[in-house]
């Protein structure tokens, strides 16, 4: 048919069939597959990180590179949206002058709002959304995350985490909507939502990562990047759980830990990235993954390779083999991408990674391409902009924090707080944006102080309370009336991965003055302001600003009021239409409360359950 146009010939013979728009993708695909070489091929499965090539970007035509990333933290500077546009079309220019113009494709961690930008949206993390109980509204909450990445011109998110968290010690508990697998199924419609608003979802980390038994990780990692020791049964139950329905998914992201099945006396924890039977098989087969598998940071320098010292760089040989034999199709190799590159080609010519396996890979990750428009549309404009921190995103923002509190205890309905109440405020989270947002804000650990544009949790009782009269005095010096209502909010500071002890330092980046010790005991300062407040005033309303449950229960007798507020982002008035009755509490435990730290690691449904407050629980107020 084409033929017989007048001119078809001519552009037949000059553009490409990969470059028509109007063919099928497979056959897209498949021209283009024909036309690469090895090198261009390798090139696609290797993504490097924006630090690796912002000051020399011809290095992505160089590596013929199919992608680029910021890991946490990692922004341009000037931190603005219009310096990320310039930076990803930068990079993208050095990806289309490759011989096949082929657009390489951007990733981020946006896993609570776009995080790493300032000046963004900063939703709840996710342990605060599993609260909600409303699929809708975080829908919502991830279209809007995507309008923001989309707007600074980013086509890809590592996110949602769909972890099922089982031992609260996990330094990343606050990335899981909760511990019960079918809530996490439930909020699956982060997912609707991220593709919804144009972004690429990654669901992550391919599985078990919620699930690892304390002490089995090493060095900084006591449980983060652990060993996930269970039956078969419970793996699939569990863990499996949130891959069953891969609708809408196009990435998957496999976990740093390692799975091992007691039930079969093997004792021989097989690394996620290793695993042929769980990517290949049960993804890939099983599931009918038809998207790509990208590695998690690194993840493949972890794999066991006994023929090379300990010390010598990485990847190994053998950790790129097993790697892309396991069936991951993109490897996350942020300063090693050539390393990676010259290593695979080498393994592909000796025959020990076959060439099925890199045009199984390559297929993929060009579908995925050619799916989202990427060839049509390589270049991102500033003309959105105005989506990143806007006013509509802002004001859902503060619905979805209000919707995430959870009321643990009212005693005599101190809660809702009158609106000309005279107030006590007091405790190191009351007005600190930064430790409100934790993790993955700004840097990859978060920063405690003022990180990022927005309203802490004393502002927004100012906003929503104006004639409200009230006193704020961080560390409880101040004089206490016998008439005040003290709302005390204390918690913990912000963190990201690793952090698994409960009452030591287990991080080499403790050090640094924002990181503290983490557990779940309060720290001290935080145990004696409420004290202070409890005891002088007339009632007290302690907020618990956390990625994970705090042990209370020496304390509770003293508190009239409690509230898991969960790490709420940068709309802190959410928390005060609660406290206020502008809105209902309304948000149920997505976790178990513990009652001391020998019940942990507890989840419903054990043998033994007497936490201190269970699963799904949660007081309703009138407003
Ligand atoms: C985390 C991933 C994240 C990646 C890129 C890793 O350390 O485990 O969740 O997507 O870094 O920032």
């Amino acid at each position: 048919v084409v033929a017989l146009l007048p001119g078809a010939a001519a552009t037949a013979a000059t553009t490409p069939l990969y470059r028509d728009a109007r063919q099928p993708v497979e056959k897209r695909v498949t021209d283009l597959l024909g036309r690469m070489t090895l090198a261009d091929k390798i090139g696609q499965m290797t993504q490097a990180e924006r630090g690796a090539v912002a000051a020399d970007p011809s290095l992505i035509t160089q590596w013929r590179l199919g992608s680029v990333l910021s890991g946490g933290g990692s922004v341009p500077t000037p931190n603005t949206p219009q310096a990320w546009v310039a930076m990803v079309n930068e990079f993208q220019r050095a990806a289309l002058a490759t011989p096949l113009g082929i657009p390489m494709i951007y990733g981020v961690d946006a896993v609570h709002g776009h995080g790493n930008v300032y000046g963004a949206t900063i939703f709840p993390h996710n342990v605060g959304l599993g609260a909600t109980r409303d699929p809708r509204l975080v829908e919502r909450v991830y279209r809007a995350t995507a309008a923001e990445v989309r707007a600074t011109g980013i086509p890809w998110d590592f996110a949602p985490c769909v972890c099922v968290s089982r031992d609260e010690r996990w330094g990343r508990a606050y990335e899981s909507f909760g511990e019960d697998p079918g809530l996490v199924v439930r909020m699956r419609t982060a997912v609707d939502g991220l593709q919804r608003g144009g972004v690429l979802p990654t669901v992550k980390h391919y599985a078990g990562d919620g699930d690892t038994e304390y002490g089995t990780g090493s060095g900084d990692f006591t449980i983060d990047q652990g060993v996930t020791v269970t039956s078969r049964a419970d793996f699939e139950r569990i863990d499996l759980a949130p891959y069953r329905d891969l609708h809408g998914v196009y990435t998957v992201m496999p976990s740093f830990s390692s799975v091992d099945w007691t039930e079969d006396g093997v004792g021989n924890p097989t690394k996620m990235h290793a695993s042929r039977e769980l990517i290949t098989g049960t993804l890939k087969g099983r599931f009918g993954f038809a998207g790509f598998v990208i590695s998690d940071w690194e993840g493949i320098h972890q794999l066991p390779d006994a023929t090379v010292p300990a010390g010598e760089p990485r990847p190994t040989a053998k950790q790129v083999r097993d790697g892309v034999n396991a069936g991951t199709d993109m490897f996350m190799e942020p300063n090693t991408a050539a390393r990676f590159e010259e290593l695979l080609t080498a393994e592909v010519t000796a025959g020990r990674v076959p060439m099925s396996r890199i045009d199984d890979a390559v297929r993929r990750i060009l579908r995925v391409k050619f799916q989202i428009g990427l060839f049509e549309h390589p270049y991102a404009s500033t003309a959105d902009l105005g989506q990143v921190g806007s006013a509509a995103h802002r004001a859902l923002a503060r619905q979805a924090v209000a919707a995430s509190q959870v009321l643990l205890k009212n005693r005599g309905d101190v809660l809702p707080l009158r609106r000309n109440a005279k107030l006590y405020v007091a405790g190191r989270n009351a007005d600190d944006i930064g430790n409100q947002a934790g993790g993955w804000t700004i840097d990859w650990q978060g920063r405690s102080g003022d990180a990022i544009p927005g309203t802490t949790i004393l502002e927004g009782i100012r906003q929503v309370a104006p004639r409200a009269t009230v006193t704020y005095s961080k560390d409880a010096s101040a004089p206490i009336g016998k008439d005040d209502v003290g709302v005390v909010v204390v918690g913990e500071t912000p963190y990201a991965e690793g952090f698994g002890d409960v009452g030591g330092p287990v991080c080499s980046w403790c050090t640094e003055p924002q990181h503290e010790p983490k557990s779940l005991s309060l720290q001290p300062g935080d145990r004696a302001v409420i004290d202070r407040v409890c005891a002088a005033a007339a009632e007290c309303v302690v907020l618990i600003v956390s990625g994970r449950p705090q042990l209370i229960t020496d304390q509770l007798p003293e508190i009239d009021a409690l509230v898991a507020s969960w790490l709420p982002g940068s709309e802190g008035a959410g928390v005060a239409d609660v406290l206020f009755g502008r809105r209902a509490f309304t948000g149920k435990l997505p976790v178990t409360w513990p009652r001391s730290a020998d019940q942990v690691p507890i989840n419903i449904g054990d043998k033994t359950y007497k936490p201190l407050y269970p699963y799904g629980y949660g007081l309703r107020t009138r407003h």
